[in-house]
C-alpha cells in the first residue's frame, strides 16, 4: 500500500492538515467561534489563523461545506460569503464571455493545399 502523503492524494486523508491546525492546540480550541459581536475575539481568532500554516485546506473545507459559524481560514461567516458570491460571479462573466465569443471566419487563404508541388523544369519539353 502506498504511503498517504500531499503528493499522492488518491491516498491523502482530506483531513490529515487538521492535525496541523493552530486551533487544535489547547487553549486555542474554543477561540475560533467568538460570538459575531466579540471584535477583539474575532480579530484573535484571525490571529491565530495568520500563523496557521493549514489555512487553505482550512478555508477550502469551509468554503466546500458552507460553514456558518466561526472562523474559518481567517474568515467570518460573512467574509465566506462574501468570497463565495466574488468567485460565482466571476465564473458566471468568464462563462459568459467565453459564449459570446464569436467565431473567427476561416478565409479561403488559411486552408493549405494537402499536397506541395514542385516544379522541376523537363529536359525533354526544351
Ligand atoms: S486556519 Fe484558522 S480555523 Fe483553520 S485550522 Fe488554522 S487556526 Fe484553525
Amino acid at each position: 500500500m502506498t504511503d498517504p502523503t500531499p503528493e499522492n492524494t488518491s491516498t491523502f486523508d482530506a483531513f490529515a492538515w487538521v492535525d496541523r491546525a493552530v486551533c487544535g492546540e489547547p487553549d486555542s480550541q474554543h477561540m475560533m467561534f467568538p460570538d459575531p459581536t466579540n471584535t477583539v475575539g474575532i480579530e484573535l481568532a484571525k490571529a491565530a489563523c495568520r500563523r496557521c500554516p493549514v489555512v487553505d485546506p482550512c478555508l477550502d473545507r469551509a468554503l466546500a461545506t458552507g460553514e456558518s459559524h466561526g472562523i474559518w481560514g481567517g474568515l467570518t461567516p460573512e467574509e465566506r460569503r462574501q468570497l463565495k458570491r466574488r468567485e460565482s460571479r466571476a465564473r458566471s462573466r468568464e462563462a459568459a464571455e467565453s459564449s459570446s465569443a464569436a467565431p473567427v471566419a476561416r478565409q479561403p487563404w488559411d486552408v493549405k493545399p494537402k499536397t506541395t508541388m514542385s516544379i522541376v523544369p523537363r529536359s525533354d519539353v526544351l
